[in-house]
């Protein structure tokens, strides 16, 4: 996960840019030499709760509504906004796509993302793409990582005892110490394989008597396939990603593949458009790999996205293992307009060529 709060160097340097008004400028002159494809990567857009009463992962909530509003309003004015699935006709065509081509992308499909983004996406005429896990749209079953982060602050257990990750501690009364614990075992679990991870998680639930099965908590709830088709009426696209939001490349080879394929077969199924466009669950580049890559190709899939922070300087060349730019809740206007501006200066490090363990993974919800 990264670390939040206090924006550091980027978001000073960022904030300073652009109250230079200069960033524009800048951004004229780079667009210049450099012709590459940015997506901006979004969870959740919803207003920023109270940490002490919010139940489940803060780090999930990309940025609040009239910000949200603010950032499309800048894309719209100083970029070109553009569908995945015209970025995809354009390669197939092999046309060069325009300077500051910008798509929008979520990841995960939270029900915010029907309830706030969409009409605020209509409003200021911005298109995106809403990459799902078919299999929480399903069942309406809260996602597995925030529900851990939900029983991680919740439990009225003593310790935390995750032998397979070497945790054994006291769960201290303070929400805010837990979260940091949460964060922490979050970090941690993405090493173990897929199952390894959700068996950990089910063993908690059992331990601790805090099923997700049923539960159907107001604030992780996934958006449902009404809603979804709505969005696709309006002209919003649809991606997938995966069935259960498993880390692909942890997975057994026939496991990853019936991921892969049944979330496009289920996609198909609901939704009017025939799926072509992927992101791969979980941040960072151990997330997929060549195995990963080639089941994506094969199931019909003509685009794909990673979690790996970064711009797409020769789209063609990496159509199923684009960069993308996270949006971060503490990321000022200022940030936000130098990073889209800038991207190389002020986006979050990019994990492909710093990730080295897990203390260094930028980008990993
Ligand atoms: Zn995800």
């Amino acid at each position: 996960m990264t670390t939040r709060g206090a924006p550091g160097i980027r978001g000073r340097l960022g904030e300073l840019c652009y109250s230079s008004g200069l960033l524009h400028s800048l951004q004229r002159v780079r667009a210049w030499w450099q012709r590459d494809l940015r997506i901006l990567a979004y969870h959740r857009v919803m207003p920023l709760p109270d940490p002490d009463a919010y139940e489940f992962d803060l780090e999930l909530i990309s940025t609040p509504p009239a910000e949200f509003r603010e950032q499309m309003l800048r894309i719209k004015r100083y970029f070109r906004p553009m569908r995945l699935t015209d970025i995809v006709a354009a390669l197939d065509a092999g046309e060069a796509l325009p300077p500051d081509t910008v798509a929008v992308t979520f990841d995960d499909g939270y029900d915010d993302n029907y309830r706030i983004a969409a009409p605020i996406l209509d409003e200021v005429g911005v298109p995106a793409t809403f990459f799902v896990s078919t299999g929480h749209i399903d069942s309406g079953r809260p996602y597995a990582y925030d529900w851990l982060v939900h029983m991680i602050l919740l439990t009225r257990a003593e310790r935390l005892v995750l032998p397979e990750l070497g945790i054994d501690i006291a769960l201290p009364p303070v929400r805010a110490q837990r979260r940091r614990i949460a964060g922490n075992v979050l970090l941690r679990m993405k090493w173990l394989d897929a199952f390894g991870q959700s068996a950990m998680i089910a063993r908690l639930e059992a331990e601790w008597d805090m099923p997700s099965a049923q539960a159907r908590p107001v604030d992780c709830r996934p958006m449902t396939w009404a809603q979804a088709r709505e969005m696709e009426s309006a002209g919003l696209e649809f991606g997938s990603h995966g069935v259960h939001h498993r880390m692909l490349a942890r997975l057994p080879q026939d496991e990853m593949v019936r991921e892969i394929r049944e979330s496009k077969a289920t996609l198909d199924r609901e939704l009017r458009n025939p799926a072509i466009l992927m992101s791969y669950p979980v941040g960072g580049d151990r997330a997929y790999n060549d195995a990963v890559v080639d089941a994506t190709r094969n199931a019909g899939f003509q685009l794909a996205c990673s979690y790996v922070c970064g711009t797409n300087a020769e789209p063609s060349e990496n159509r199923y293992s684009l960069y993308r730019l996270p949006v971060e809740s503490n990321m000022g206007p200022g940030w936000f307009a130098a990073m889209l501006a800038l991207p190389q200066l002020m986006s979050y490090p990019t994990a492909a060529h710093e990730a080295t363990g897990p203390a260094v993974q930028p980008c990993s919800p």
